[in-house]
């Protein structure tokens, strides 16, 4: 099964498959840490996530880069105003950035290379770009791109170009003129700014240059797949494959993913709209990091994705249904046998499953078999006609799932017990929503001895007892089911 992915270089669906018949190799644009993250960034590591999972699924094995651009302008000017040396205030942010991947169920990228720490990879580069003609020293001792010696600039983003002047030129890390322009590889040490000493004179490096070094270093010089945001695309992606081909004259990445922006509420997020979110903010209001994770994902990565608070409620209920469903599967005792209807739809599941992933990631259409499933199951055990090898071959069929949606194991309660934590040291507990914090008053442990104090209580025939400590725990937000199979909790 070859999955086909839009690829924004050729602008149509082509092949992803490892050139080297080993591994895909892949590297993806890292978080610039200097703040917490938002819902738009993680909509990309997620959708990546997606990417991965599928290819391990499908038996690919994956070497992906993530970098981490721990300098830049914005750090600078934040770290300087918090008084912090920029490592002390990057390290905050970079650790917060791991937990909340960690919280989305978003598997560590095999290689994670921070920009600070390969400071001589980008210094070679940017020699080997001067002695190709390619980059030049201004007054001030800064490097810039001469673009007009890159005459396929442009090609990745599709941009009409006109704009473009010979020798003007841009030293911000971020830009979005559509007119290109010369751009830093190498910026000069100002005053009380964080700088190296270095074969090319004191500076640091282009936010740009970044990417290139760093993806060469692990990747080599060419490989399979670069991923990111969309806005991304511009200048950021099209400034990468001009530092790096206009060296190597070989194809950078051969494949290009971007993940399309997400609207919140029908609008832009943005802080002055009032509509801007983190995982964190999310948590706090009470929402399970797997419906965060689950609603973020659910739409096509090429699609727009209108993120609102009802389509969190929706991705609650799908979690609340599958898990449900997972339990009655696994909790019931089934007649030995095989229900040939049954077996047939779950391979029907699993293949329309499959099929849906290959074509370029189809998210939303890998759902719904499953769901289908899921349907046909239910109403096959009201009526005891769901037999032993039905129950393992749609358990398959749900693992297999899992192993790319990762929201039927119940993961939640780490991620908003880490939250909540985050809250209190952050002065954030105003945030909190009032039933999370009743419903964090209980862990499980103490649930499951409420729930076995219960039991006994009805063995004794002390009702008034058992009905008490089931309203109590309703209050708390916790539902105990009895079934013929035993009593059930779970967190509402
Ligand atoms: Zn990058």
């Amino acid at each position: 099964m070859t999955l086909r992915l839009f690829n924004t270089l050729s602008g149509q669906l082509d092949d992803l498959v490892p050139a080297d018949g080993k591994a895909l190799r892949m590297y993806a644009c890292g978080p610039t840490v200097y703040d917490y993250g938002h819902i738009g960034n993680f909509r990309t590591f997620l959708q990546v996530d997606v990417l991965r999972r599928f290819l391990k699924l499908t038996g690919i094995a994956v070497r992906h880069v993530m970098n981490i651009t721990d300098v830049d302008d914005k750090i600078i000017r934040n770290a300087t105003a918090a008084g912090l040396p920029i490592g002390e205030y990057t390290a905050r942010f970079e650790k917060a950035f791991f937990e909340d991947l960690e919280s989305l169920q978003v598997e560590r990228p095999e290689i994670i290379a921070r920009a600070t720490e390969h400071i001589p990879r980008m210094v070679e580069l940017v020699q080997k770009l001067a002695a190709a003609g390619a980059a030049y020293q201004t007054e001030d001792g800064s490097w810039y791109f001469r673009l007009a010696a890159f005459p396929e600039y442009g090609k990745l983003s599709k941009k009409d170009l006109g704009g473009m002047e010979d020798g003007a030129r841009v030293d911000l890390d971020e830009y979005e003129k559509d007119s290109a322009r010369d751009f830093a590889l190498w910026k000069a040490a100002k005053p009380g700014e964080t700088s190296w000493d270095t074969a090319i004179g004191r500076g640091r490096p282009g936010w740009h240059i970044e990417c290139s070094a760093m993806a060469m270093e692990f990747l080599g010089e060419s490989f399979d797949l670069h991923a990111g945001g969309e806005d991304l695309m511009f200048p950021h992606h099209e400034n990468e494959i001009a530092q790096s081909e206009s060296v190597t004259h070989k194809p950078f990445a051969r494949h290009w993913m971007h993940v399309r922006f997400l609207l919140v509420d029908g609008r832009k997020m943005s802080k002055s709209e009032g509509n801007f979110y983190t995982l964190r903010d999310l948590l706090l209001k009470g929402y399970k990091a797997s419906a965060i994770r689950l609603a973020l994902i659910s739409v096509p990565y090429r699609h727009q994705l209108n993120f609102t608070f009802d389509s969190l409620a929706d991705a609650t209920n799908a979690i609340d249904r599958l898990r449900t469903f997972h339990q009655r599967l696994t909790a019931g005792s089934f007649v030995e046998g095989a229900n040939p209807a049954l077996q047939a739809a779950a391979e029907k599941a699993q293949a329309d499953y499959l099929a849906a992933f290959s074509n370029d990631l189809n998210t939303a259409e890998a759902r719904a078999p499953i769901f289908d499933l899921i349907r046909t199951a239910n109403t096959a055990m009201d009526q005891g006609q769901l037999l032993a090898a039905d129950r393992d071959a749609i358990l398959a069929v749900l693992a297999s799932f899992d192993a790319v949606f990762c929201v039927i194991e119940d993961r939640d309660a780490e991620p908003t017990r880490r939250a909540l934590e985050w809250a209190e040291q952050a002065g954030r507990m105003a945030d909190v929503a009032p039933e999370l914090l009743t419903r964090q008053g209980l862990t499980d442990e103490a649930i499951d001895a409420l729930v076995a104090e219960r039991t006994l209580a009805k063995k004794q025939r002390n009702f008034a007892r058992a009905d008490q400590i089931r309203n109590e725990l309703a209050e708390k937000g916790i539902v105990i089911e009895d079934s013929k199979d035993g009593v059930r909790w779970k967190r509402k």
